[in-house]
């Protein structure tokens, strides 16, 4: 018998899931010589003081430059990395290349900042404190040049365990931050407990200020929550003058955004400091 509709549709669909099979198994063997090839780049997107228009600070954001596919975002391995494990071998690759660019930068005499390096949930465990200390002894750099941006994901298991954590690190001196906030599901009892310097306000969010009456709201709501706590509070991907109005006058500490930089190579990150720092700059922030 010939096959029918659904037979067709069946064979269709699983040719598409192997073809996908394939897809991920060709990228993590390729992720997994990228990290011993030099095919892993950092990007830095500046944090500005709201108050004065300074740059206080910088997001590392990884790439890989494939050598067919050209610059892939993060967006098309890091979450197959996540589901394979291999993200916490992609994590080792960039706490080193933060503190080594960090280290080049205090040589250089450049003003310091706190270089902000995003950690999965599959890498919260035991041994990333140490990890941290260790990799910042080697490159002689105060704990304060670095921060960690977890996510409300690294929360969602063995609360207590996380916390201890987190305690560990933050006793180092390294900061911790809360990114993409609002937009997974912590709880609010568990807020209080966890020791960390700063909120930050999704993009999600940003985007519909100042004319989204829920956003205003919610990003208004999160800036409360993180006075009360005592935390401080940055918004990401600020991309227009009336976003930064409405967050300064909501009494927003930081912004980070296309309004102000793009993730920026290296050099071009280096350049911005020095200017954004050189006496009589004015930016446009301030
Ligand atoms: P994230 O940590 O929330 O980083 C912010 C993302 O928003 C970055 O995208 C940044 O380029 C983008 N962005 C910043 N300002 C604006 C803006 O004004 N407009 C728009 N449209 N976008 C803006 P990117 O670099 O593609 O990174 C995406 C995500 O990939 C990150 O989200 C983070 O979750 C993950 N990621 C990036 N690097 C790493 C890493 O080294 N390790 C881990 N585990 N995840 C990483
Ligand atoms: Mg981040
Ligand atoms: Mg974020
Ligand atoms: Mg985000």
């Amino acid at each position: 018998g010939g096959m029918g509709t659904d037979g067709d549709h069946v064979a269709f669909y699983s040719q598409d899931m192997n073809q996908g099979m394939q897809e991920r198994m060709r990228i993590e063997t390729g992720l997994r010589a990228a990290l011993g090839n030099g095919e892993l780049l950092l990007h830095y997107q500046p944090k500005f003081c709201i108050e004065n228009g300074k740059i206080i600070g910088a997001e590392a954001l990884v790439r890989w430059r494939h050598p067919v596919r050209g610059l892939v975002p993060p967006a098309d391995f890091i979450p197959l990395a996540e589901a394979t494990g291999l993200v916490v071998q992609v994590g080792e690759w960039v706490l080193e290349a933060a503190c080594a660019q960090a280290r080049q930068w205090k040589d250089a005499g450049l003003p310091p900042i706190r270089l902000a390096v995003n950690v999965s949930a599959r890498e919260f465990t035991a041994s990333l404190p140490g990890r941290v200390q260790d990799t910042l002894e080697r490159y002689g750099l105060e704990p304060t040049w670095l921060e960690l941006e977890i996510t409300e994901s690294t929360l969602m298991h063995n609360i207590d365990r996380v916390i201890g954590i987190m305690d560990r690190i933050t006793a180092i001196g390294v900061t911790l931050s809360l990114d993409d906030f609002g937009t997974g599901y912590s709880s609010l009892s568990y807020l209080k407990r966890f020791p960390i310097d700063t909120l930050k306000i999704d993009r999600s969010f940003t985007i519909g200020l100042p004319s989204d009456a829920n956003d205003c709201a919610i990003a208004n709501t999160i800036i409360s929550i993180a006075q009360q706590l005592k935390h401080k509070v940055i918004a990401e991907g600020v991309e227009t003058v009336e976003q930064l109005a409405f967050l300064k006058n909501s009494g927003c500490d930081e912004v980070q955004g296309y309004l102000f930089a793009k993730p920026l190579e290296a050099a071009a990150f280096e350049e911005a400091l020095r200017a954004n720092w050189a006496p009589g700059h004015a930016h446009r922030a301030a």
